[in-house]
């Protein structure tokens, strides 16, 4: 292999007799020096025998690490917004000795590697509540990111608020702050990013530069901008309680399901889809009561019912069921009947609703007499709300103890669109 001026974190090109790889130069393990590693742009780590290998070339040099305090500029003629930096991969970096990717260990370095953020805002105010991946998030976190939020948009200095976070459970997040957070009043926007910030390939800057953008236009909703294809054109802002994560990988891993986008966003202008709520100057409201005891649950052929048990003993108080296709589950030809054990755990007190597992489309339990026997057991079929909306909108209504109290009122607030989370103009 000839000498190369590459070394770890760089991007290079390895060269092999007939193929060329591209990718992030990794440290080789000390028991391993004969060996090359490289991150490709997929995220995958490769290894080569170093024999094997033609040349390294140099494509771009890694972002030194500026040194010295870093000093967020403000200026006057620019609107101010504030973050709420959260974990995730977009406050993550490649760590180039094992090749996976790890939080920044100054999240404040977060703005040394986008400095494209600032060409549009001041960002007066950062806010770290907590740095983690977001499938280590709970309902404590939304409830203390929702606090945080509501504190900045009643602050008068600050036009919106920029949330970044992981991308597994974003959409639960974005589904409970449009919950938490009553009457309001100026743009919460979720962001995140599916590559780290240090790679070639990093989607971070185009969906913090629509974020920025969307967080001083006048779209008061809780919406989650990101890309709106596989290509670092566009973003599309999308309503916080009918976006879903589709994709494991791709940059527009999110859609929205059941509805529209509110609007299509460039780093330079925004281009209205729908309908959304303006900024105003309501006061925004905390109403962040949460019960922990609901559960998601999914049904598959053959499923014992006997699972219910299980979540009566250990005192939850509501089930999202997640059926097949218009709303069913395993009823009179069953080997294993849901129905009794459904009418038993809610006369025990605990609510159950419906949604399906399909993700497109709305639960129907009338067009077959399956459904219509696990609708007689009392279950709340939730039309077409998204099963992870319905998880969080389930213990947030029963957080409340005045509602909770009335199975009546309980059903009227799941069947209430609060939070967009019903489309009533959904077309077949
Ligand atoms: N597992 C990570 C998280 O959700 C992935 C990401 O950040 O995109 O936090």
């Amino acid at each position: 292999m000839e000498k190369t001026a590459a070394k770890p974190g760089d991007y290079v090109e390895v060269h092999l007799t007939k193929l060329i790889y591209e990718g992030i130069l990794l440290e080789s393990p000390e028991n391993e020096k004969g060996t090359v590693l490289l991150k490709l742009d997929s995220g995958y780590n490769i290894g080569f025998n170093k024999k094997d290998i033609l040349k390294i070339v140099l494509m771009k040099k890694a972002r030194e690490k500026e040194k010295g305090e870093f000093e967020v500029k403000k200026n006057p003629e620019k609107k101010n917004v504030a973050m709420i930096i959260t974990g995730g991969t977009i406050a993550s970096v490649l760590d180039t000795k094992t090749g996976g990717v790890h939080p920044l260990q100054k999240p404040e370095d977060f703005f040394r590697f986008y400095p494209e953020l600032f060409e549009k805002v001041n960002v007066a105010k950062i806010e770290i509540p907590f740095m983690k991946s977001s499938e280590d998030m709970d309902f404590k976190d939304w409830q203390k990111i929702a606090k945080t939020t509501v504190e900045l948009l009643n602050d008068n200095n600050i036009q919106g608020v920029i949330i970044t976070h992981g991308t597994d459970t974003l959409h639960y997040t974005s589904s409970a702050l449009s919950f938490f957070i009553k009457d309001l009043n100026k743009p919460v926007i979720l962001t995140y990013s599916q590559r780290s910030i240090d790679r070639a390939s990093s989607d971070a800057n185009l969906n913090l530069q629509c974020s920025a953008l969307a967080a001083i236009s006048d779209i008061a909703e809780v919406s989650l901008v990101g890309h709106g294809t596989s290509n670092d054109d566009f973003c599309y802002s999308m309503p916080g309680t009918k976006v879903r994560k589709l994709h494991t990988s791709r940059r527009d891993a999110f859609k929205v399901v059941n509805d529209k986008p509110f609007a299509k966003i460039f780093p330079d202008k925004i281009e209205r889809i729908s309908e959304w709520k303006i900024r105003n100057k309501n006061k925004a409201k905390l109403d962040a009561k949460f019960e922990e005891k609901v559960a998601l649950v999914k049904i598959y052929p053959g499923q014992n019912p006997d699972i219910l048990d299980y979540y009566s003993k250990k005192g939850y108080k509501g089930i999202v069921l997640e059926l097949t296709g218009l709303g069913h589950a395993p009823t009179k030809k069953s080997r294993n009947s849901w129905t009794l054990k459904l009418k038993e755990i809610q006369k025990k007190g605990i609510v159950v609703c419906a949604t399906s597992q399909c993700i497109f489309g709305k639960v129907d339990p009338l067009v077959y007499s399956n459904g219509r026997e696990i609708l007689a057991t009392g279950v709340i079929y939730l039309e077409d709300m998204l099963s992870e909306t319905a998880f969080v909108k389930l213990g947030w209504v029963l957080g409340h103890e005045e509602w909770k109290k009335n199975k009546k009122i309980v059903k009227e607030k799941m069947l209430e669109n609060i939070a967009g989370e019903f489309n009533k103009r959904l077309e077949e």
